[in-house]
């Protein structure tokens, strides 16, 4: 028993059995549709049912309800129920395809007590081309990746990556700290669907906890001097004011961005602390009546992500210009 998929776009077909995500019966047919975790958080698979039913066993956290009634599914949960005409959501810019280098460390120094920055350089047989808000999976020689997002403005050679310490990880609080210039590490990219898209021009609204300010900056660097940049307004969640690395570096993007603004948002911050305080989303609703102008990207933990995504869409954003990065677990998209 297996029900037909059809994609609006190309014309091309694939069968589904009810046992069996919508996105695991395409990979399996040799059909790439856009993924990223797997576990129904990131969003990145979002498809919009054109015909047809589907069901979940378990209804993602990346969905919401609203989102569901509209018409919209992740590929990667999604089981069908009937025949399917499905329309992939999102058309993105070139990049390469993903391939397996070996990249140079360039540079490793702390940004704050549990942010490494590191600097990596591919060969230049690599001609990389990649999104401002990709990522690379660094291979381990246990044959377990990595993932982390790039964190400057893309470059076919030179890559920056911001790389918070999880206690106990084994590359995070392990390796990372430890690597020396001259080192090398097996790298696997561009990856991931998450970037910044130019034809959805409207003012941007970025969210960002923690080391998801990485693809963040990415885009926005991207954007620097550019006269087409649209106002911007970053919103960076972090715990206390020591962890918020990088921020004198960002007041001045002002410099170079078109209308730009900037609201750190600290969660455990310090008597001394004159800013803002809370949860990012907190902070975005209590200055902005009304999203639906906005094109928003965020990124940073998939409960983040989850609630944020909730809250600015009942203050009126629209489904179809939210853009969301979820750093999710290795260990936990391994079993996935
Ligand atoms: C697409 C993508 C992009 C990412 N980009 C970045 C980035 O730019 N910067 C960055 O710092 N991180 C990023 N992450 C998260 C990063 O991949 C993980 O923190 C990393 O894999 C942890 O590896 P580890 O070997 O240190 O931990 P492991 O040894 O794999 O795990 C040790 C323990 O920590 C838990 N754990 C693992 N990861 C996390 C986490 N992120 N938060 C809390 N607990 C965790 C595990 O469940 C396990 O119990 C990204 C993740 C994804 C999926």
């Amino acid at each position: 028993m297996h029900h037909r998929i059809h994609l609006m776009e190309g014309a091309q077909c694939f069968d589904a059995r009810p046992d069996e995500s919508l996105l695991d019966a395409a990979l399996r047919q040799d059909l790439h549709l856009a993924h990223e975790c797997r576990l129904g958080s990131c969003g990145t698979c979002r498809i919009r049912l054109v015909e047809g039913t589907v069901f979940y066993e378990d209804f993602p956290v990346g969905l919401t309800s609203e989102e569901a009634q509209q018409g919209f599914a992740l590929a990667c949960q999604a089981r069908a129920a009937s025949d399917l005409v499905i329309s992939p959501e999102r058309r993105l810019p070139p990049c390469s395809a993903p391939a397996r280098h070996v990249a140079t460390v360039k540079a490793v120094q702390a940004l704050a007590e549990d942010v490494l920055h590191l600097a990596l350089e591919l060969p230049p047989e690599a001609g990389l081309l990649y999104r401002a808000g990709q990522y690379v999976n660094i291979l381990l020689p246990d044959g377990s990746h990595r993932s982390f997002s790039m964190a400057s403005r893309p470059n076919p050679r030179s890559l920056e990556f911001h790389i918070r310490r999880v206690p106990q990880g084994r590359f995070t609080s392990e390796d990372a700290p430890r690597l020396q210039p001259g080192d090398t590490l097996l790298v696997e990219l561009p990856l991931g669907g998450f970037c910044y898209h130019a034809d959805d021009y409207r003012p941007l609204l970025m969210l960002a906890t923690g080391t998801g300010l990485a693809p963040i900056k990415s885009i926005l660097e991207s954007l620097m001097d550019d006269e087409d940049c649209p106002p911007v307004r970053l919103y960076r969640g972090m715990r206390t004011e020591a962890e918020l690395y990088l921020h004198e570096e960002i007041l001045r993007w002002a410099e170079r961005l078109c209308d730009f603004r900037y609201v750190p948002v600290l969660s455990r911050a310090g008597a001394q602390w004159k800013g803002r305080r809370g949860h990012v989303q907190q902070a975005v609703l209590e200055d902005i009546e009304d999203l639906s102008e906005y094109a928003i990207y965020m990124c940073g933990s998939a409960a983040m992500i989850s609630d944020a995504k909730k809250a600015l869409l009942a203050r009126g954003a629209s489904i179809d210009h939210v853009y969301a990065d979820a750093f999710t677990f290795q260990s936990e998209a391994a079993l996935a």
